[in-house]
């Protein structure tokens, strides 16, 4: 009996040995165990609990996943409305700023040219910017110390941020021309107004500066829509007074000729950087009229030199007060009659506040719309 006591105890000994060593990977077992261990419910049902986990069954599994993608997606669209309405109240107190500071800055609704008092001249280049033309044309405004302002594409500036910040430091200014070309009267309002903003946002994400300044493609623009664009987006719409028709004549000697035989202070040049021809007419442009007295300004520059600007202005401001109905304003191309100025001028800097021709003063722009409501309509049947 001995052996078999002996034989019967050692099969004990091994088989609580073996529920002790795998208690935790075999459950039942090291549960019974354990539970035998501490013998009160708790502890029983403690034990039940930590070791009996059933893994989920797969359509378990795949309902949780769809469900955590589910909430995946409901964050990403709160997210996403709570940015449009950030970016909502920022343009919306950006126009508010501008309203407030649009009487300090006498700019009108819309320009053709500029009344001043001295040779000053604004070129401004469209279209661009071109990474093939652009740069050559920086050069060689750099090269003579010429300032000027690039109405640029949207689409082109999104491609193109190194060139807007090039074109921002060297001291020009950077206007805005639209997104992608269009007539923006054939557009609906809503559209129209997209290829503005759209465009302002590519050029404040290059530059860190808003755009003031829009030439409508084509130059074309209805009375009405031009009024509604002034008043909620807070931009001045520029023309031009001296067409070259660079655009259509591939030939730098017929450029030339036809800026600098119309030239006269306060003209508004329109010329195209994406032309490799309007480029190379530059240099003698430039030269020649530098040679009659003339002396380039950027849009900026020129609205503060501007003496309709401040007329328009005050002429506001007399109605307000006055309650009385607008009287129609004069058009700023009305004055820019006057001969050039045959001898060199004193330099810019000698004649106005240094503070005027600055380039910080030249990039330092902001989303100001222009005042007057008064006005605006006066203006809207003269462009
Ligand atoms: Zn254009």
């Amino acid at each position: 009996m001995k052996p078999l006591l002996l034989l019967s105890g050692c099969l004990a000994l091994g088989v609580a040995g073996a529920a002790y060593a795998f208690g935790p990977s075999l459950p039942f077992i090291g549960g019974q165990a354990h539970a035998e261990a501490h013998s009160s419910p708790k502890a029983v049902a403690l034990a039940h609990k930590t070791f009996i986990v059933q893994p989920p069954s797969p359509e378990a599994a795949r309902e949780a996943r769809a469900a955590e993608a589910e909430r995946e997606k409901e964050r990403a669209i709160l997210l996403a409305a709570v940015e449009v309405r950030e970016a909502a109240r920022i343009r919306r107190e950006a126009i508010e700023n501008a309203t407030a500071e649009s009487v300090a800055h006498k700019r009108l609704p819309a320009y053709r040219s500029f009344q001043v008092d001295e040779p000053y001249i604004a070129l401004t280049f469209d279209d661009g910017p071109n990474p093939s033309t652009t740069p050559r044309l920086l050069d060689i405004l750099k090269e003579r110390g010429v300032r000027a302002t690039f109405f640029v594409l949207g689409s082109r500036a999104a491609q193109h941020p190194e060139l807007l910040r090039r074109i921002a430091e060297e001291g020009h200014e950077i206007a805005n021309h639209s997104w992608n070309h269009p007539q923006l009267p054939k557009l609906t309002v809503a559209a129209a107004e997209k290829q503005i903003t759209d465009t302002d946002d590519a050029i404040f994400n290059a530059t860190g500066q808003h755009a003031v300044y829009m030439r409508p493609p084509y130059g074309a623009m209805r009375g009405p829509l031009q009024d509604h664009l002034n008043k909620t987006l807070g931009i001045s719409f520029i023309y031009w007074s001296i067409d070259p028709l660079d655009w259509k004549n591939r030939d730098p000697k017929l450029v030339h000729q036809r800026i600098v035989e119309q030239a006269t202070p306060g003209a508004i040049v329109l010329a195209h950087d994406i032309h490799p021809t309007t480029v190379d007419a530059m240099p003698q442009v430039l030269d020649d009229l530098a040679a009659k007295g003339y002396r380039f300004g950027t849009l900026s520059q020129m609205v503060e030199m501007d003496k309709a600007s401040n007329g328009k202005m005050a002429t506001a401001r007399a109605a307000k007060s006055a309650a009385a109905p607008a009287p129609v304003a004069q058009a700023p191309r009305a004055v820019a009659r006057h001969q050039p100025v045959e001898r060199a001028p004193q330099p810019a800097a000698a004649q106005r506040p240094a503070s005027d021709l600055s380039p910080r003063t030249v990039t330092t722009t902001s989303i100001r719309p222009t005042p007057y409501a008064a006005n605006r309509s006066a203006n809207s049947a003269l462009y």
